[in-house]
């Protein structure tokens, strides 16, 4: 590789990282976005002027059909449908090191030029690229609902994953130590089939985790691709992303209160009890209409509003600000309590209020927000539901125990707007509905964030 080519690599690391620091604030994420983009750009035109041999017609080929799928993927999902197309993404990323690792593998073996470190490096991109594959598709196949997506116990399944581990780590060894053919096949094979027992006993509201470490797989495999292919850019890039999807993988971990290996090995339903809605509910709702909620409001002098995954559905973003503002001009102090896994995907809820221009500084991460609630007026859920479910703190029999959330239910008056009494992602009821102070405002989450905004208008 040329000097020119190694320089090109150093900028494009360097805009990798920096573009990744700035992603870490809103306020600076479109710039790190771009210059990832301007790094892959620099990567993309270094590789292809830097190899002799490249074929363009099939580049372009490839390139066209590419950008296209990218293309209609990015205009057409929805935000909703953000977690699945990043569990493809992963799963495609993982695709990608298998079958670059096995070509460069065949191709060595045949011509007999074949490095200890090589076979080491092919083995680990082999098989945690298989298992990100199959994995991913499941993760897709979940969360778009194609099969049923809890999570099961089956403790026989687990035993079977912790074996088959350790059957990969073996077939890996025999291959570092006679590097041959059918050791890759049967790497590829087993690991295929690992990725799936893996992740199909993972359910509920353990998804996120999965798709973050899925994630971090798929840099992992990337960086070992990396090694195979001798390009310290593509072991740069793998890299970071394994580290940042591990450290994601670790928020979301201690977001929900598990540890990584009671994810992956356990279960969210191993122990829990799950009481019956209508114990929950029965005679203790109180339903209320947005003319009551506004006349609540009106006298608020510090109101937190607790977006989840309805306010997403719903796409409310923008009533919910014109609502915010409509507080504000009557001199109530609004916050926005972000729990960190609230939606369907990290930094979901930051996404949507960023995308309604809701400053920056009044939304209020769950650790600074949760000791304010005992001061706050009104509490507005919009469409939460297992972020700021109180089992979690008070019933340790509940399937989410332990897990943290907002304390919405210790301000004054609380306010949920959703559609029913439908339980969310973790399938769970929730006694904040049927608490004293809970007000339900059932409803399309726009329409009564709407509704309320005109109410207080008129009172
Ligand atoms: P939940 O999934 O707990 O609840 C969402 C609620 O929104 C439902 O109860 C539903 O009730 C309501 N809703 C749906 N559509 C509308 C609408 N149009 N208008 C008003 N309400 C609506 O959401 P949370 O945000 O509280 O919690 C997120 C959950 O998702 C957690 O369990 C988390 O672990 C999990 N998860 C998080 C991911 C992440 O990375 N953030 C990824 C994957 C899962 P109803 O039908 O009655 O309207």
């Amino acid at each position: 590789m040329s000097d020119l080519a190694q320089l090109g690599y150093l900028v494009s690391a360097v805009l990798f990282i920096f573009g990744l620091k700035a992603l870490s604030r809103p306020r600076t994420a479109v710039r790190g976005n771009l210059m990832g983009s301007l790094g892959m750009l620099v990567a993309v035109i270094v590789t292809l002027t830097d190899r002799g041999i490249v074929d363009y017609g099939i580049l372009a080929i490839g390139l066209l059909v590419g950008a296209g799928i990218g293309l209609t993927l990015a205009v057409r999902v929805q935000m909703t449908g953000m977690p699945q197309l990043v569990a493809l993404f992963n799963g495609f990323g993982g695709a990608a090191s298998v079958l670059v690792g096995a070509a460069t593998f065949v191709t060595a073996i045949d011509a007999d030029e074949f490095a200890t470190d090589t076979s080491a490096a092919t083995a680990a991109a082999l098989s945690v690229g298989a298992v990100t594959f199959t994995g991913s598709l499941v993760a897709f196949a979940k969360l778009q609902e194609l099969v049923p997506g809890g999570a099961m116990t089956e403790s026989a399944l687990r035993w079977f994953n912790i074996g088959i581990s350790v059957v990969i780590v073996g077939l890996g060894v025999g291959l570092v130590l006679d590097p041959g053919n059918l050791w890759l096949w049967a790497i590829i094979a087993v690991a295929l089939i690992a990725g799936i027992t893996l992740v199909a006993p993972i359910g509920g509201a353990d998804m996120p985790v999965v798709i973050a470490l899925l994630n971090s797989f798929s840099g992992l495999a990337a960086s070992t691709t990396g090694f195979i292919l001798d390009n310290s850019l593509l072991i740069v890039a793998g890299s970071l992303v394994g580290a940042s999807g591990l450290l994601l993988t670790r928020i979301m971990c201690r977001a929900m209160n598990r540890t990584l290996v009671n994810v992956l090995f356990g279960s969210i339903d191993a122990g829990g009890v799950t009481v019956g809605a209508d114990e929950v509910y029965e005679g203790k709702i109180t339903s209320s209409s947005a003319e009551e909620v506004a006349m609540i409001l009106e006298t608020a002098q510090r109101v937190a509003i607790i977006p989840g995954y309805g306010m997403a559905v719903a796409q409310a973003q923008h009533a919910v600000r014109d609502l915010s503002r409509s507080l504000e001009d009557r001199g109530a102090e609004v916050v926005f309590a972000i729990h960190p896994v609230a939606g369907r995907m990290p930094g979901h809820m930051n996404v949507l209020l960023a995308e309604a221009e809701i400053p920056y500084d009044q939304l209020l991460e769950m650790d600074t927000v949760n000791p304010t609630f005992d001061r706050t007026d009104v509490a507005i859920i919009i469409g939460a539901n297992d972020v700021v479910n109180p089992d979690a703190r008070e019933n340790p029999d509940s399937p989410i125990a332990g897990m943290p959330i907002l304390d919405a239910d210790r301000a004054g008056t609380v306010v949920v707007i959703k559609r029913s009494l439908s339980p969310g992602f973790a399938g769970i009821p929730n006694p904040l509905f049927a608490a004293d102070n809970t007000l339900m405002l059932f409803g399309d989450g726009r329409d009564a964030v709407e509704q309320i905004t005109r109410a207080l208008a008129t009172v």
